[in-house]
C-alpha cells in the first residue's frame, strides 16, 4: 500500500520515529522499511504542515510503498471518518463538534495503547488564564497528565492551565537563540514549556517566569522540580506589575499572550537590557500580518525612549480561518 512517509537517514531515524509516535503521526498499520542508508516511516494520512515543522532533524516527505503490519488495529478499521485529535501525555483531546464522540473515543482507546483518557472539549480556550473545559468520554475521568517534549516533562491539568504541544517547534526556535550567561523573562510562562526548556539548555541561563494564574504557577513550580532545573524563578502575579522588580535585566523577553500582548508592551520595555530581543506573539488577519502589531511595538519603544530594529517576522501556525498566529522579533536599544 502506498503511503505518505518520512524518509530519513537510518542513523537519524530513531528520534524521529519516537517523535512521530508521540505526535500520533506514525501509521502502525504499515511496516517501517529500510533501503540502503534510509529508513521509511509511514504516516497516518496527509500530515499538516505545522505538524511537519515540529519534527526535528533532516528528512524528506515522500510517498512510498509499504507492507501491511499484520494484526495491527487501525482507527480506519473502526471509524469511517477519523477526526483530527491531539494527544497530550496520555490524554487524547477531541473537539466538541466531532460526530459520534463516544464511538470515536472508544476507537482511540482501543488503537492507541498509550492513551488512558479521551476528553472532548466543551468550548474554546477562553478567559484571562486561557483555559478550556472538557468532558471525559472514555477511560479515566481526569484532566491531568504528564506530557513529554524535547526531553522535558510537564505536569499539566488541562482545565486549570493553558498548554499546547503545537508550539513545540516554535519553542525550540527561541531556545536556539538563547546563550549561556543570558537572562530570559517569560512574561506569560504558563506551566513553563518555554522557561524550562531554556533553563535546561544551560545552568548559566537565568529564567524569570511569570504568570497570573495561581494554578499555572503551581504546575510551573512542580515542573521545575520534575525537570531538576535550578535556574528558573517562578513568579505569581500580573506581568504589568511584576516587571518593576526586574528593571533592564532581560536579554530575551518572551510575550506569549496572543490577542493581548499589546497591553504589556510598556512593561516589556522596562525588562529589556541594552540589545534585548522581544519575541512578541499575536493573532493577526492575513491581510495585516505584521504591520499593525509592529506599529504598537514601535509606539511603546518610543514612549520608553528606546529604539527598535526588526529582526524577524514570521507566521507560527494558522489559528482560525484567515487568522494567523505570528511572532515578531525586535532588538531593543
Ligand atoms: N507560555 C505558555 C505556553 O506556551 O504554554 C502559556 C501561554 S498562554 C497563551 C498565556 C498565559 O498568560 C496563561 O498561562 C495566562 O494565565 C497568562 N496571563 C494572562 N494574563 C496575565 C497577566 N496579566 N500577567 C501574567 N500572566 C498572565
Amino acid at each position: 500500500m502506498r503511503k505518505n512517509c518520512i524518509k530519513v537517514l537510518k542513523k537519524n531515524g530513531e528520534p524521529i520515529r519516537r517523535e512521530l509516535l508521540e505526535m500520533n503521526m506514525l501509521d502502525n498499520s504499515a511496516r517501517i522499511c529500510s533501503e540502503r542508508d534510509f529508513l521509511y516511516l509511514p504516516l497516518i494520512g496527509k500530515p499538516q504542515e505545522e505538524d511537519l515543522k515540529r519534527i526535528t532533524g533532516d528528512f524528506e516527505l515522500i510517498e512510498h510503498d509499504f507492507e501491511e503490519q499484520k494484526g495491527q488495529l487501525k482507527l480506519e478499521d473502526l471509524l469511517e471518518d477519523v477526526p483530527h485529535f491531539e494527544v497530550i501525555g496520555d490524554i487524547a483531546l477531541i473537539e466538541d463538534d466531532v460526530f459520534e464522540p463516544e464511538k470515536v473515543a472508544n476507537a482511540i482507546m482501543k488503537v492507541k495503547i498509550n492513551v488512558k483518557t479521551v476528553l472532548a472539549a466543551l468550548g474554546p480556550v477562553e478567559g484571562e488564564f486561557r483555559t478550556r473545559r472538557f468532558k471525559a468520554i472514555a477511560g479515566e475521568d481526569r484532566t491531568s497528565t504528564i506530557h513529554k517534549e524535547y526531553g522535558c516533562k510537564y505536569y499539566i491539568d488541562l482545565e486549570r492551565a493553558y498548554f499546547t504541544p503545537r508550539l513545540a517547534t516554535e519553542r525550540s526556535r527561541i531556545l536556539a537563540q538563547v546563550k549561556a550567561g543570558q537572562t530570559v523573562a517569560d512574561m506569560f510562562a504558563g506551566v513553563g514549556p518555554y522557561s524550562i526548556m531554556i533553563a535546561r539548555k544551560n545552568p548559566d541561563i537565568r529564567v524569570i517566569a511569570m504568570d497570573k494564574n495561581p494554578d499555572a504557577v503551581e504546575f510551573l513550580r512542580r515542573n521545575i522540580e520534575l525537570n531538576s532545573v535550578t535556574n528558573v524563578e517562578a513568579i505569581e502575579g500580573d506581568a504589568n506589575q511584576e516587571v518593576e522588580k526586574f528593571p533592564d535585566v532581560a536579554d530575551h523577553v518572551i510575550m506569549n499572550l496572543p490577542h493581548n500582548a499589546n497591553e504589556f508592551l510598556d512593561a516589556a520595555m522596562k525588562l529589556c537590557a541594552q540589545g534585548a530581543i522581544i519575541h512578541y506573539y499575536d493573532i493577526t488577519p492575513e491581510d495585516d500580518l505584521f504591520d499593525s502589531s509592529l506599529k504598537l511595538i514601535e509606539e511603546a519603544a518610543s514612549k520608553a525612549g528606546r529604539e527598535i530594529e526588526l529582526i524577524d517576522a514570521r507566521v507560527v501556525r494558522s489559528y482560525a480561518p484567515h487568522q494567523l498566529n505570528v511572532c515578531i522579533e525586535v532588538k531593543v536599544r
